[in-house]
C-alpha cells in the first residue's frame, strides 16, 4: 500500500535556543523511565472555528501559559494518543501503524466535538519532530521514543458548548520498559463497584476523562495488593472489558485465544488489532466477542484457560499472572509468562524493532 501524506514539509521548524547539550542528553537516554524526560522541542498546530488549522510549527518543548477560563481546564474537552518512534540496528527511524492512531484521534476528536486533525497533519507533525529531535529516538534494547499527540479546548470561556478554538500539541519522550519489573507477571484486581465506560459513554475514545476514572478503582486494585485493574462491562457487570490502559486477552489450552469484542465501550487498541492479525498467521483460532468474567474463573480453575496478558503501545504485551477480586484469587497457569504471550510479544517487537520482515507494511520510516 501507498505511503499516506504527510505535511512534514509544511512544518516551520523554530529552534529551541536552549536544547540540553549532547551529554545532558546521552545521560537521560542511557536509562530512560516512562514519561519523564522529553525532547527539546514540540510540534504545534493551531485551530479556530473560522480560520481551520493554521501555523504547523516545531517549536521549543516549554510550557503552555493558560487563562484561569481556558474551556479544557473546567469542562475536559481533551483527546490524546500514543505511539512510538523505534531506531533499528542500521540506524534508521521508524513508527508502527501511525495512521492506525491518526485514524483514532480523528474518531475520539468526533465523539468529544472537537475538530479532526486531518491525517496528513498528524503524521507530519511526528514526522516533522521526530527528524527535528532524531538524537533523542535511544537505541538501547526496548527502548523508543514515545509519542503523545493530544488536543484540548483552548478557548477561553466558560460556556458549556463545542469549543471554537483548539491546541494541537506533539510532545516526545525516550522510554525505556513501561513496568519497572520487566517481564515479570502482574496481577489483576476485578473491580465490581466502579465502571470506567457504559453504552454510548466516552469508551471507546481516547479522551483525559476516561483514565481520570481510573484512577480511584486503580487505587482500589493496589492497596487490595494488585498492580492492575480489570473493568467489566457496565450493564451487566459479567463480561471483561480492559484495564485501565491495556486491552485483555485469555489463551486456552488448546490454542484458541479470545478478547473482548469491540463493543463501543473499550478501545480500539492498535496492538490489540495487530495481535489479532499475528496470532491467527501463527495459527491460532482466535475469537473476538463478550468474554464473560464467570467463563475465565471456572476456566481458570479447571485448567482449560492457560494462559492471560494484557497488551498495549506502552507495555506491549504483559503477562497476566494472577486475577483477583473480592470473592476469588486465581493464579493464571502456573503464575510465569506462558509460551504464546511470550511468543507474541516476540513476534510483535521483532517487527517493531526491524528484527523480522515486515508483510503488513505497518512500519513508516521517518
Ligand atoms: N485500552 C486503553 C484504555 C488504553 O488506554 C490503551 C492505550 N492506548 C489501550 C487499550 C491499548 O491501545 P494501543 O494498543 O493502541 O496502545
Amino acid at each position: 500500500t501507498a505511503a499516506a501524506a504527510s505535511t512534514a514539509d509544511r512544518f516551520e521548524v523554530r529552534p529551541s535556543t536552549t536544547a540540553r547539550s549532547s551529554d545532558e542528553r546521552d545521560a537521560i537516554l542511557q536509562a530512560p523511565t516512562f514519561g519523564t524526560a522529553f525532547s527539546d522541542h514540540m510540534a504545534r498546530v493551531s485551530w479556530t472555528a473560522d480560520g481551520g488549522w493554521a501555523d504547523r510549527r516545531v517549536e521549543a518543548y516549554g510550557p503552555l501559559v493558560l487563562d484561569p477560563a481556558t474551556a479544557v481546564l473546567h469542562y475536559g474537552q481533551e483527546i490524546f494518543e500514543g505511539l512510538k518512534a523505534y531506531h533499528h540496528a542500521d540506524g534508521s527511524v521508524w513508527t508502527f501503524r501511525p495512521e492506525a492512531n491518526a485514524a483514532r484521534f480523528a474518531r475520539s476528536a468526533r465523539r468529544l466535538a472537537l475538530p479532526e486533525l486531518p491525517v496528513e497533519d498528524f503524521l507530519g507533525s511526528i514526522e516533522a519532530l521526530v527528524r527535528t529531535d532524531l538524537a533523542w529516538v535511544p537505541s538501547g534494547e526496548e527502548t523508543s521514543l514515545y509519542l503523545r499527540p493530544f488536543m484540548y479546548a483552548s478557548e477561553v470561556f466558560l460556556g458549556v458548548r463545542p469549543t471554537r478554538q483548539a491546541e494541537y500539541v506533539l510532545i516526545a519522550s525516550p522510554v525505556g520498559p513501561y513496568f519497572s519489573g520487566g517481564l515479570k507477571p502482574v496481577s489483576i484486581w476485578v473491580v465490581r463497584d466502579y465502571h470506567r465506560a457504559g453504552p454510548g459513554g466516552t469508551g471507546a475514545a481516547k479522551c483525559g476523562g476516561n483514565y481520570a476514572a481510573s484512577l480511584l478503582p486503580q487505587q482500589q486494585a493496589q492497596a487490595r495488593g494488585c498492580d492492575q485493574v480489570c473493568f467489566l462491562d457496565a450493564p451487566t457487570g459479567s463480561y471483561l472489558e480492559e484495564l485501565g490502559g491495556m486491552n485483555v486477552f485469555v489463551v486456552r489450552a488448546d490454542g484458541s485465544v479470545t478478547t473482548p469484542e469491540l463493543n463501543g465501550s473499550i478501545l480500539e487498541g492498535v496492538t490489540r488489532s495487530s495481535i489479532l492479525t499475528l496470532l491467527g498467521e501463527a495459527g491460532h483460532e482466535v475469537h473476538e466477542r463478550p468474554v464473560p468474567l464467570e467463563e475465565v474463573r471456572s476456566g481458570l480453575e479447571d485448567g482449560s484457560i492457560t494462559e492471560m496478558f494484557a497488551c498495549g503501545t506502552a507495555a506491549v504485551v504483559t503477562p497476566i499472572g494472577r486475577l483477583a477480586s473480592d470473592d476469588f484469587d486465581l493464579t493464571v497457569g502456573d503464575g510465569a509468562t506462558g509460551a504464546v504471550t511470550s511468543a507474541i510479544r516476540t513476534r510483535l517487537t521483532d517487527i517493531q524493532y526491524g528484527r523480522a520482515e515486515d508483510p503488513h507494511g505497518w512500519m513508516r520510516r521517518l
